[in-house]
């Protein structure tokens, strides 16, 4: 009876750790991932209980306790694999399965001995963690809990590959109707319970912390567009800019303003208007590279700190961008009808503050503005080009088009 009783701990707690995954991926909107460790543990302890309660059949215990074993572990590999932006190699998974099965259906009507069966079956999932633990380590992901999780997949990789042999040197046979007596079961409740609460805390930890840098980057994010807020872009630049300098790398700033927006609001609503915002936004992203830093600054107003890029080559990506802007077409916007947007182009100088480069790339804006619109203006070569026209000259474009 007290066996029975202590043999439900371990099926408890995995079932409470699955609990667990599926109620903070539920409460955190997060990814697949997160319900892959809770459906993991959820079938990890179903294995458990099986091993536990089920008639002591050798056959019907070993097949069915490592189908759940089996899927518990591909799923909990397959889930930290996604985490990490890896792909499991589910073929190789698939074929250590379909062996271990294999194997162990034939070792199960050889002999009585439960000992060549659990090393067969601890193999498979031994081979399957250091399957994982391969992919893990080829991702970039390097922090402290990344560290913590290939730490975890090799110590079950370990655990699986050398405890039943291990064990088994001390006793040598086990026939099926004795196992629930032998020492390796005794062993094995400890053991699953150890790697079951040390995985599942790496795993919550990764998971919360995974949870607050989601909340923190969504704090950080312009809803509309999804790029950065204005705060969390000049928080940026205070980083950037000091960088740029330490390692002696050239930082172009570009700021741009979608033209005559409020005749779009005028002519075709707010909602339209955002819409066009938002493509904008997308536009900007789809454009600049993974180390430079975009940010929606105001209403039609968007900043982007091109990285470790001289004047020019940014002055040509501003340029870029604003013939991509004016052919894109919008919907709720008559037909035919294309935005424009102009640009000021700024490279940070020696000991410049943002405030400083933000103001010579927003003058260089001016100036475009000024200068007709829908073109980009460079604060490197304001002196050159100065013959700027009055303010507000032009008629506005938007109005004089729908009305043709
Ligand atoms: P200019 O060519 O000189 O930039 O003219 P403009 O009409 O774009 O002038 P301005 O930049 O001063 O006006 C921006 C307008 O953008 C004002 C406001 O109604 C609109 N706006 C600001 N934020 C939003 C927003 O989130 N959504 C929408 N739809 N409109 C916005
Ligand atoms: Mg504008
Ligand atoms: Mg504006």
């Amino acid at each position: 009876m007290q066996t029975q009783i202590l043999g439900l701990v371990t099926p408890l707690m995995a079932l409470f750790f699955a609990a667990t995954f599926v109620v903070i991926w539920r409460a955190g909107r997060m990814k697949r991932y997160v319900l892959g460790f809770g459906v993991a543990f959820a079938f990890s302890a179903t294995g458990f209980l099986i091993t536990h309660f089920l008639p002591l059949d050798g056959v019907y215990l070993f097949h069915t306790t490592q189908v759940f074993y089996s899927l518990g572990s591909i799923i909990m590999i397959a889930s930290v694999c996604e985490r990490a932006g890896q792909r499991l190699h589910l073929w190789s998974v698939a074929f250590v399965y379909v062996t271990a099965a294999s194997v162990l259906a034939v070792a199960v009507t050889l002999t009585n001995d439960v000992g060549p069966r659990l090393i067969i079956v601890n193999m498979g999932y031994g081979v399957m963690f250091v399957i994982g633990a391969m992919a893990l380590l080829t991702s970039r992901r390097r922090d402290a809990i990344d560290l913590a999780i290939i730490a975890v997949m090799v110590f079950q990789a370990v655990d699986f590959l050398a405890r039943p042999s291990l064990t088994l040197l001390f006793e040598k046979t086990i026939p099926a109707e004795v196992y629930r007596d032998s020492i390796y079961y005794s062993l094995i409740g400890l053991v699953l319970g150890i790697k079951g609460v040390t995985t599942a805390v790496v795993l919550i930890g990764a998971t919360i912390v995974d949870w607050t840098k989601s909340l923190r980057e969504s704090s950080e994010r312009d809803l509309l567009t999804g790029l950065l807020n204005r705060g969390a872009f000049e928080q940026s630049m205070r980083t950037l800019l000091p960088r740029a300098q330490t390692e002696g790398r050239p930082l172009t700033l570009v700021v741009a303003d979608i033209d005559h927006f409020k005749q779009v609001n005028d002519i075709w609503g707010h909602q339209s208007g955002d819409r066009a915002i938002s493509s904008f936004g997308s536009l900007i992203q789809e454009t600049v590279r993974g180390c430079d830093t975009a940010g929606r600054i105001g209403g039609e107003e968007f900043c982007i700190a091109v990285w470790n890029c001289e004047n020019e080559p940014a002055e040509r990506l501003a340029e870029r961008i604003r013939k991509a802007f004016a052919s894109l077409e919008h919907s709720g916007l008559n037909k035919g009808i294309r935005l424009t947007a102009s640009f000021g182009v700024a490279t940070a100088r020696v000991g410049e503050t943002y405030e400083r480069l933000f103001s010579r790339a927003d003058a260089a804006l001016y100036q475009a503005k000024s200068g007709g619109r829908d073109c980009v203006k460079n604060a490197e070569r304001r002196a050159a080009d100065s013959a700027v026209p009055v303010v507000g000259a032009e008629e506005p474009k938007l109005k004089r088009a729908v009305a043709e």
